[in-house]
């Protein structure tokens, strides 16, 4: 149960979820123990050509601006921004305030944290293990502490769902020595993981009990293992490279074939990482694009063989993760991909039916949210993540224990 406290009646809370050029943002509304959207908005193409869109719950546009062609506003311009159109917006309000996303809490951090230089500092150490995302999820965490330093921030981290997976789920076999230094599987999209197994009793009690396997099917993919609603095992390892194809990622690729890289193409450590995260998954299978929306389609080949690949992995995850929690009671589909393609959703399926999942193809066709006939021995469910909610929850209980509330 969310507890008011700092965050009371009168205030709002913010999320962030900054990558490397653009950040999202929603506002909370504290409405008693009810968390509501009250906006939410980006700020993108920061460093290139910069646009910041913010829109009400309902989607009315509330303020839009574009900085034109070759200006560079930075994190630092947009937040600025943000922080005006804030003080705009939340007149009689106050921002308790922010919640980041932040995908790396490594071994130390496996709940959400108060933030401070040294929290910041300790977090930095965690940059090469998620050198796509870490970064860009400090910037916005450093220039608030600089320029706001009364307001409270979270950092609310992707790993921290699956840090009490069992030991083994966590475990590379390597010598002890290098897995002493923190070197294991740790997950990621963990929020959404959270929300997902927050609301699968309302729609699956026996699966939220039991074991169901979660697809978080997006830009960035991977899959969990829930047993009882906890983390079990995820396709997610040391980095989020690991695990399913997803937009330019790899995922699961033999650590040879990073020595071949090295050894018979002579490429070094930056280009290397340059392939793994950037050109490879759909787009480098494809050729063409990393949006599964382009790929579904498009009759190019390449196109077909990237979805197809998609699909086969997740069915081979699959059926590793119903391995991990000794069978399947329900599937669960979430995030860009898994809520809205009804095709992907179906391939899938139809490559499960051995785990007992009986697709209802009009259901399907609805997005659900249950999938299966209602005779299916295993269901399969559509369920929207909200990791931003999940976010604002997480920041609103970290400042009940401490009462530090700021004009916005
Ligand atoms: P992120 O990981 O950036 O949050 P999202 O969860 O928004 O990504 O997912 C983005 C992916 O979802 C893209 O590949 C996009 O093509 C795909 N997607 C969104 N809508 C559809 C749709 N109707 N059909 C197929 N794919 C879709």
């Amino acid at each position: 149960m969310e507890r008011p406290g700092a965050a009371d009646m009168s205030s709002v809370i913010a999320v962030l979820n900054a990558g490397s050029s653009s950040f999202k943002f929603s506002l909370f509304a504290v409405e008693g123990e009810q968390l509501a959207v009250v906006a939410r908005g980006q700020a993108e193409g920061l460093y290139t050509s910069p646009r910041f869109v913010a829109k009400d719950a309902g989607g009315a546009v509330l303020e839009e601006k574009a900085w034109g062609e070759g200006a560079k506003l930075g994190h630092e311009g947009a937040l600025e921004h943000l922080v005006g159109f804030l003080r705009n917006r939340l007149a009689g309000h106050r921002l308790a305030g922010v919640g980041h996303r932040v995908v790396h809490g490594g071994l130390e951090y496996a709940a959400p944290t108060l933030l401070d230089a040294g929290v910041v500092a300790a977090l930095e150490r965690y940059v090469p293990l998620a050198p796509l995302h870490q970064p860009h999820n400090l910037t916005p965490i450093r220039v608030l502490l600089e320029r706001q330093p009364q307001l409270s921030q979270v950092a609310c981290f992707d790993t921290a769902f699956h840090r009490g997976q069992p030991a083994v789920a966590q475990a590379f076999a390597l010598p002890k020595s290098i897995t002493d230094r923190g070197v294991l599987r740790y997950g990621f999209h963990g929020l959404s993981y959270e929300y997902v197994a927050g609301v699968l009793p309302r729609h699956d009690e026996g699966a939220a009990r039991g074991r169901a396997v979660v697809a978080h099917l997006g830009n960035g993919s991977s899959m969990c293992a829930l047993a009882g609603g906890r983390s079990a095992a995820s396709t997610m390892g040391f980095t989020a490279a690991d695990g399913l194809p997803m937009g330019t990622r790899c995922g699961n690729l033999d650590p040879g074939v990073v020595l071949y890289l090295i050894d018979e193409l002579g490429m070094d450590t930056r280009a290397v990482e340059k392939l793994i995260y950037q050109q490879s998954g759909l787009l480098g299978v494809s050729g063409l694009s990393s949006d599964m929306r382009t790929l579904l389609a498009s009759t190019l080949p390449g196109a077909k063989a990237a979805v197809d690949l998609y699909v086969y992995r997740i069915g081979r995850e699959l059926g590793s993760l119903a391995a991990a929690i000794g069978g399947l009671d329900a599937l669960v589909f979430t995030a860009g991909i898994g809520e809205n393609s009804a095709e992907v959703r179906e391939r899938v399926c139809r490559d499960a039916a051995w785990l007992g999942i009986e697709l209802d193809p009009a259901a399907n066709e609805r997005g659900g949210p249950c999938i299966t006939t209602p005779g299916s021995r295993t269901r399969a469910w559509v369920i929207p993540t909200n990791e931003e909610l999940m976010i604002a929850r997480h920041t609103r209980r970290v400042l009940a224990g401490r009462p530090s509330e700021v004009p916005a």
